[in-house]
C-alpha cells in the first residue's frame, strides 16, 4: 500500500522509524525491534539510510523494509538519500525495493559529512523525488522542518523549497523532531499558505538520555522550551527519573497534536521497541477516538 492512502480514513495515522544494525552487528538483530514493534500495530514503519561507506551503520535499508514488508506484513518505507547514492545506485536500490514489494520511499538530501564526498547526481531532495516520482511504482515521501532545516536562512525559503519537494512528486511528509506543539502548529499554517496539501506526519522522540538528546538537538537545531530544559536540568544525571519524565513529556506532546487533529505520528523509536510499546500504551485509547 502507498502510504498517502493511509490518511483520511479519520484516525491518526501512526508510524515508527528503525535504523539498520552496525556494521560489526547482523541483520538479524533488527528482528528483536521489529517483534516488540510488531506489537503496537503501526500503520508503518520506516528504515533510514546511512551515509554511504560514512558511518558504522550497515547498509542494509533494502533488505530490513523487505524484510518488514513481507515477514512482519506491515507497510514499511525505505529511507533514500542524495549524498549516499549516484544515479545508478539509486535505480539498483529502487529495482531491490520493486522486487521486494516495497512500495514506499522516503527521498532525503541526507547529512553531509566532511570526511566523506557526498556523491552528487543529486544536489537536493527534490531532484530525488523526481527522479522516484517519474518511475511511477513507488509512493514518494520526504522530510520537513518545523522550525526550519538549519541551512535556510528563513522560514519563509525553507516551506518555498519544501513545495518544490511536494510539487515534484512527495505525496506525504514526515517532520523532524521538535519538542514544542506551537512550532509544528505554526508550521502547519505556513504549509497551508504555500498551498501544500499533502498529508504531513509529526515527528517525535521521547527524551531518555541527556547526551543523546543534547547531541540530536545540536544536529538538528531542535529549541528546547523551557518545560524540557527544566527536566533535564533535575533529572539530567539520575537516567530512571529522565526516562519517566522524558516519557511523560513525549506522551503529552503526542495527546496534545491527537487533540488537534494532526494527520499523523512518527515515533523516532532509536530501536527501542519498550519505549514504543510504553508509549503506544499510553495512548490506545486516544488512538482509538
Ligand atoms: P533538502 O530538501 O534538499 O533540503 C536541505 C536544505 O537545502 C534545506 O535548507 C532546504 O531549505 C534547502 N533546499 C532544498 N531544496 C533546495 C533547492 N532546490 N535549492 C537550494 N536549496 C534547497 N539523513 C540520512 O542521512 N539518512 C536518513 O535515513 C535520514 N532520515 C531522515 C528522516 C526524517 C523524517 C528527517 C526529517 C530527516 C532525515 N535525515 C536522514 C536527515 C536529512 O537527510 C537532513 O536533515 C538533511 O540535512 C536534509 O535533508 P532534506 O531531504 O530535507 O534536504
Amino acid at each position: 500500500m502507498k502510504i498517502a492512502q493511509l490518511f483520511g480514513k479519520g484516525k491518526t495515522v501512526f508510524s515508527c522509524e528503525v535504523f539498520p544494525p552496525k556494521k560489526t552487528s547482523p541483520v538479524d538483530s533488527i528482528y528483536k525491534t521489529l517483534d516488540g514493534l510488531k506489537d503496537i500495530h503501526p500503520d508503518f514503519i520506516s528504515v533510514t539510510f546511512g551515509a554511504g561507506g560514512s558511518s558504522n551503520v550497515n547498509q542494509s535499508t533494502a533488505e530490513i523494509a523487505s524484510i518488514i514488508q513481507n515477514q512482519y506484513h506491515i507497510t514499511a518505507m525505505a529511507h533514500l538519500t542524495c549524498v549516499g547514492c549516484t544515479k545508478g545506485e539509486a535505480t539498483e536500490i529502487l529495482a531491490q525495493l520493486k522486487n521486494s514489494g516495497v512500495e514506499n520511499v522516503l527521498a532525503l538530501r541526507g547529512d553531509r559529512n566532511p570526511d566523506f564526498p557526498p556523491k552528487e547526481d543529486f544536489l537536493h531532495a527534490n531532484e530525488l523525488v523526481s527522479f522516484i516520482h517519474r518511475r511511477g511504482d513507488f509512493g514518494v515521501s520526504a522530510a520537513c522542518y518545523p522550525e526550519g532545516h538549519p541551512e535556510s536562512p528563513d522560514l519563509i525559503t525553507d516551506v518555498r523549497y519544501l513545495k518544490q519537494k511536494v510539487d515534484a512528486g512527495a505525496q506525504h511528509l514526515v517532520s523532524q523532531l521538535f519538542f514544542d506543539n506551537d512550532d509544528f502548529f505554526r508550521f502547519l499554517e505556513r504549509c497551508r499558505i504555500a498551498g501544500i496539501e499533502v498529508p504531513i506526519e509529526a515527528g517525535i522522540m521521547p527524551v531518555l538520555n541527556r547526551s543523546s538528546i543534547e547531541r540530536m538537538v545540536s544536529l538538528c537545531g531542535a529549541s528546547m522550551p523551557r518545560k524540557l530544559t527544566r527536566i533535564l536540568a533535575r533529572y539530567g544525571d539520575h537516567p530512571a527519573a529522565l526516562r519517566e519524565a522524558g516519557m511523560a513529556y513525549a506522551i503529552d506532546q503526542i495527546a496534545d497534536l491527537m487533540a488537534a487533529g494532526v494527520d499523523g505520528i512518527h515515533l523516532y523509536t532509536m530501536n527501542n521497541p519498550a519505549v514504543a510499546k510504553q508509549i503506544s500504551a499510553s495512548i490506545a485509547s486516544i488512538r482509538n477516538v
